[in-house]
């Protein structure tokens, strides 16, 4: 059975930062509490704060705002950018592919989707890492091959957004936990991260821009569902009977669908927020009619839609078992598949496959160059 336990004991090790700090790892109460320490005024906090978040400045020297002599406390203390690009990869389609190593070595990825919207609007889309590797072992995804080296940092996360604009040049939009590892195995990182990408009068993102996608950990939903932050969730849902769900991903085996289900209806009633169902096709498995039958009836419990997602070939892992036989549904049932869910009356969408070329799509991240 899984060691989700494990999971949460595994961080950076703080030897690796030589006694210096992360300043992504901390709350505004807690630099604020810090600055007293180093007896300056609590307000240093906001104006650090803001000089990192708001106006990017990854450099203490430049926050103008601070004395001197704070900055250059700041620049010997803190570590700003805990992430390093080892390589960028762009897709024909515009989506670019991150490889970022971490101060202790290991390696994570993520990945930028833009978007120009109709009415005129860019969205820069970031698909972000909450873990390096991910212990949750799903049938159909390249980052289970890693396995779980450890949790990210706070910093880790945010610091992806950060490092992200560096390297493209432009503002991320809207930020998306569905990256390598499963978010809310990091749950206490996570949420700080949310708390700290939305901060302050110019947030990194606003909160409705952020949406966390889980492979269904039911505590931790529970626990979401009483948080302050307005973000929006997504369940990996991708089967519709136990059965089916229970083979394509390990984590079916500790909470059953209905379990699941309530706790994403559990989930709306305390937020008043729409869920999302996030359904990759396989062909033949979990595509047939009685699948659609089932899944406008869960779709149905309470206000949803459903994200369509081809099914993305991960061979480049050499998978086995089930992972080997699976096969992306063919485009015309996904078609009628998406059809009959709209006429049902059940807002679909059909997520595009950006960046299939470079290995950077929904389930394929694991640290591979394009394949
Ligand atoms: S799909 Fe998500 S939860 Fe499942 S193994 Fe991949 S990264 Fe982990």
């Amino acid at each position: 059975m899984l060691e989700l336990g494990q999971a949460k004991m595994r961080r950076l090790n703080p030897e690796t930062l030589g006694g210096r700090l992360l300043l992504g790892n901390f709350l505004p109460e807690e630099l604020q509490a810090l600055m007293v320490e180093w007896g300056q005024p609590r307000y240093r906090a906001e104006q650090i704060l803001h000089g990192y978040y708001a106006e990017r400045r990854l450099d203490p020297m430049e926050m103008t705002t601070l004395p001197l002599v704070l900055r250059q406390q700041c620049a010997e203390r803190f570590v700003t950018m805990p992430l390093k690009l080892v390589t960028h990869t762009r897709s024909s389609d515009g989506t670019v592919k991150m490889l970022f190593e971490l101060l202790d070595g290991n390696r994570v990825e993520s990945v930028l989707i833009p978007r120009e919207m109709r009415d005129g609007r860019s969205r820069r889309t970031l698909c972000i890492s909450t873990q390096a590797g991910c212990p949750l072992g799903c049938a159909f995804c390249a980052t289970a091959s890693l396995k779980l080296r450890r949790n990210l940092e706070t910093a880790e996360i945010v610091g992806q957004i950060l490092a992200a604009e560096r390297v493209l040049g432009e503002r991320i939009t809207n930020v998306v936990f569905m990256g390598m590892g499963e978010p809310l195995l990091n749950y206490d990182a996570v949420v700080r991260a949310v708390r700290l990408m939305t901060w302050g009068q110019q947030p990194l993102v606003a909160p409705r821009h952020i949406t966390l996608s889980t492979a269904g950990i039911v505590p931790a939903i529970e626990r979401l569902a009483q948080e302050s932050i307005a973000i929006k969730l997504a369940l990996s849902l991708h089967a519709t009977t136990d059965n089916l769900r229970r083979r394509l991903m390990p984590i079916a085996r500790r909470w059953d669908l209905e379990t699941l289900l309530a706790a994403m209806e559990r989930y709306y009633r305390a937020t008043g927020r729409a869920v999302t169902y996030e359904y990759i096709l396989f062909d033949g498995l979990n595509d047939t009619d009685a699948d659609i039958r089932r899944l406008v009836k869960i779709a149905r419990r309470v206000p949803s839609k459903v994200n369509v997602i081809p099914f993305h070939p991960i061979d480049f892992t050499n998978p086995t078992g089930l992972a080997a036989e699976l096969r992306p549904t063919p485009r015309e049932r996904i078609a009628e598949f998406v059809a009959a869910l709209r006429r049902q009356g059940i807002p679909t969408m059909v997520r595009s496959s950006s960046g299939v070329d470079i290995a950077a799509a929904c389930g394929q991240l694991a640290l591979t160059a394009a394949p």
